[in-house]
């Protein structure tokens, strides 16, 4: 552990399953031996209701001082209403790298057992710039925005990462065939950055070929560049390959701050039950615990998460198990001590 310290953390518990899976992560982290001081903050449509603001100008603050937040989901209002909170959250603190592990656990009934993906999805750019409009009734325009310096910047922490980790291989998944100027752009840069990294290899597929191949055979693949709009949906197809959205962790990084959150979303439809699964949430503060260099605590949680998976004892109902929520904390907990 990193000199015993206290980390000053700002929590974000969001709504839907956020608050149950927020809580189970927050005993197990409590259990690690590191020291945390969270500071907790609604945010989306509850935060509206309390202090009039989506997101309060204090966890603004709060995150910009402390520079690591961990973030359960928020639910965003489809086809109108207020703009996604965590898409603002990027924007505000430019956590243009989206870091997605997709790793599938010993002992899970998987589609593709063994599986090892690293997804790294632009974040500040693409179709999320929310530039939409109505041109004439009946007609609506919405921009894709890919510039060189977010282009370069992505896969450049692509390859940095490969290099660092030991990982061989990175596909950059475009449409450069239809969007030949936006795509077109962001290969050209990621191929810019490939050639500073010769020990890397590098490859190009189309996005629709490259759901069929995932589907087909995953290990083919190693690293996944993407835009932001192809690597939200490539993501839960990947989750899809093992096991589930209940398991896959993410970690929105910029040059100053880091909110760790899970790729699923607020899951209504089994929200307040004692449903959810609460991993991938956890696997989210494993990236943050290694982020903040607790290495040992990371290691202890992440040991007992397999050796929980591996006993197929308390798992969630996602994942062909009967366990709630708070008794798969408790197992995670009992296989720490
Ligand atoms: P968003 O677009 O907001 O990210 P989404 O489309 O990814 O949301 P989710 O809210 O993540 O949708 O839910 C998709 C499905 O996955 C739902 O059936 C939900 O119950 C299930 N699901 C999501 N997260 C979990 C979880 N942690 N445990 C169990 N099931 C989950």
């Amino acid at each position: 552990m990193s000199d015993n310290k206290t980390h000053r953390i700002t929590l974000i518990p969001g709504d839907g399953i956020g608050p149950e899976v927020t809580q189970a992560v927050l005993r197990i982290l409590e259990g690690t031996g590191a020291r945390f001081e969270w500071e907790r903050y609604l945010a989306g449509a509850e935060a509206f209701e309390i202090h009039g603001e989506y997101i309060p100008a204090a966890l603004y603050e709060s995150i910009a001082r402390n520079r690591v937040a961990l973030k359960g989901p928020v639910t965003t209002p489809i086809g109108g209403g207020f703009k996604s909170i965590n898409v603002t959250l990027r924007k505000k603190f430019d956590l243009f790298a989206n870091f997605r592990p997709v790793r599938a656990l010993p002992g899970l009934d998987s589609k593709w057992p063994g599986v090892d993906l690293i997804i790294v999805r632009e974040n500040t750019e693409g179709e999320y710039v929310g530039l939409e409009h109505e041109v004439v009734p009946g007609v609506v325009e919405s921009i894709k925005v890919i510039s060189e310096k977010g282009s370069t910047r992505i896969a450049r922490f692509a390859f940095d990462y490969a290099r660092k980790h030991g990982r061989k291989k990175i596909h950059s998944i475009h449409k450069a065939n239809i969007m030949k100027l936006s795509d077109g752009l962001f290969l050209r840069c990621a191929r810019n950055v490939a050639e500073e990294f010769p020990d890397i290899q590098y490859g190009e597929h189309l996005i629709d070929n490259t759901c069929m191949q995932l589907v087909m055979n995953p290990f083919q693949y190693d690293t996944l560049l993407l835009e932001n709009l192809y690597g939200d949906i490539v993501s839960d197809l990947c989750a899809g390959l093992v096991g589930g959205l209940g398991l896959v962790p993410g970690a929105n990084l910029g040059t100053e701050c880091a909110i760790f959150e899970a790729v699923h979303g607020s899951a209504p439809d089994i929200a307040g039950k004692n449903l959810a699964n609460p991993t991938a949430l956890l696997q989210s503060a494993i990236l943050m615990l290694r982020h903040l260099d607790e290495i040992a605590a990371a290691d202890r949680v992440q040991a007992a998460l397999e050796k929980v998976y591996t006993a197929r004892q308390s798992l969630t109902r996602d994942v062909g198990g009967s366990a709630g929520t708070s008794e798969f904390a408790d197992a995670v907990l009992a296989a720490m001590s």
